[in-house]
């Protein structure tokens, strides 16, 4: 029996619509493939919704979300908005979108492809093998946390203020996602936060630290994050499950990214407690090759495969887009960002085009 399924697509900007022009060609593929319906409908978001109706995240493209079984997202932001008050900027739409359907866990999965493991920067047998899950509170801590704002001091300097906070309740339901994550992974999950300084961080580590004990199976450890740093690029295969919080898991994702040498191969997860989950390439709107069809599409179709697997329980559907990307990247395509001497350099659509005859 055909399953329907209603996605939101949010194009956003820059690069945006180009890499999820190959989404939607790959989902329009796979469907009849494993007796799916999608009802596409696009929304604004970003820089494009507020050159259209003045806000980075109209009501109506939060409805639509709301509406919807799963999101996938492209990118959002771009030089032209850059100076705009925080208010009414691209990202504010993002923090908004994700708010506002409550989703507080993002899984981020930065696994090397052995076709592309000259692709990093670091030496291979220090890359090789590397299949790290950064699990990232979303909603909280210093992005959200009160007061926040320029205020004027009485000496008439401006000071800018922002608060890194978290409740107790907020750590235990980032904790529980990311000790179910490390279960169904090798069961290491590092714990990263700043406790050697910071409160919220203490708090932090104490919290993680008792859950911990309904998680038998899964053995914990603790990092401070500047150590993080530097771990995760001398040895990073000494990482499965990492969970920290919004700012630190930011930071270190962009760079566990890295280690698979393209952030344009990366997709991720948002999850809430229940209703739809945004699915998203890491990667920003890459305004510097924004139409020149430079852009590698591939993390935003890992982001459908993730949809597929996470956000619509279709694993089989996931698989298959998998392998299509497996494929082309062992046939030799390449974009731009993931060249390699001898491979065949391809734009964001011929990537597309070899990706649907892998498909068919
Ligand atoms: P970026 O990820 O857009 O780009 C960083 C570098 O990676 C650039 O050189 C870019 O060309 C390259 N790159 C990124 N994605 C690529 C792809 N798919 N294929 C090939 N190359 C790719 O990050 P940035 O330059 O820091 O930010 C640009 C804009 O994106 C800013 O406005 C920023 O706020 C926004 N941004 C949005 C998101 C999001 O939508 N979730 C995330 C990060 C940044």
């Amino acid at each position: 029996m055909t399953q329907h399924f209603t996605l939101t697509l949010l194009p956003g900007d820059g690069i945006g619509p180009e890499i999820m022009a190959v989404a939607v060609d790959v989902l329009k593929a796979i469907a009849p493939q494993f007796d799916l319906a999608f009802t596409l409908q696009e929304a604004l978001i970003g820089g494009s919704a507020i050159d259209e109706v003045g806000t980075p995240l109209p009501e109506a493209t939060l409805d639509r979300c709301r509406q919807s079984d799963a999101v996938l997202l492209a990118a959002i932001g771009g030089y032209k908005w850059d100076s705009l008050p925080r208010a009414q900027r691209p990202e504010t739409g993002l923090l908004g979108l994700r708010a506002g359907l409550g989703l507080f866990a993002n899984l981020r999965p930065a696994k090397i492809l052995p076709q592309l493991l000259d692709a990093s920067s670091l030496k291979a047998e220090v890359v090789e093998g590397v299949d790290i899950m950064v699990v990232r509170e979303l909603t909280g801590g210093i992005y959200f946390g009160q007061p926040k704002g320029l205020f004027a001091t009485e000496t008439g300097e401006q000071r800018g203020v922002n608060t890194m906070a978290y409740t107790s309740s907020e750590i235990d339901r980032i904790g529980k996602v990311a000790f179910e994550a490390a279960q169904k992974r090798q069961g290491r999950l590092c714990s990263v936060d700043k406790a050697n300084v910071l409160e919220v961080s203490q708090l932090w580590r104490d919290r993680i630290t008792a859950l911990g004990v309904d998680y038998p199976n899964v053995e914990l450890s603790h990092m401070y994050v500047d150590n993080a740093a530097m771990q995760l690029l001398r040895w990073p295969k000494q990482f499965d499950t990492i969970v920290t919080g919004n700012l630190f898991g930011d930071i270190l994702s962009d760079a566990a990214a890295m280690l698979t040498g393209s952030i344009g191969m990366l997709p991720s997860a948002s999850l809430g407690e229940s209703g739809p989950g945004v699915f998203e390439p890491v990667h920003g709107s890459a305004p510097d090759i924004a139409g020149e069809d430079k852009a590698n599409p591939l993390a935003q179709v890992l982001s459908a495969a993730m949809m597929l697997r996470y956000g619509l329980d279709q694993p089989a559907a996931a698989d298959k887009i998998e392998a299509a990307v497996m494929a082309v990247l062992n046939q030799g395509y390449r974009t731009g960002d993931i060249m390699a001497t001898g491979m065949t350099p391809v734009g964001c659509k011929a990537m597309g085009e070899a990706l649907l005859r892998a498909l068919s």
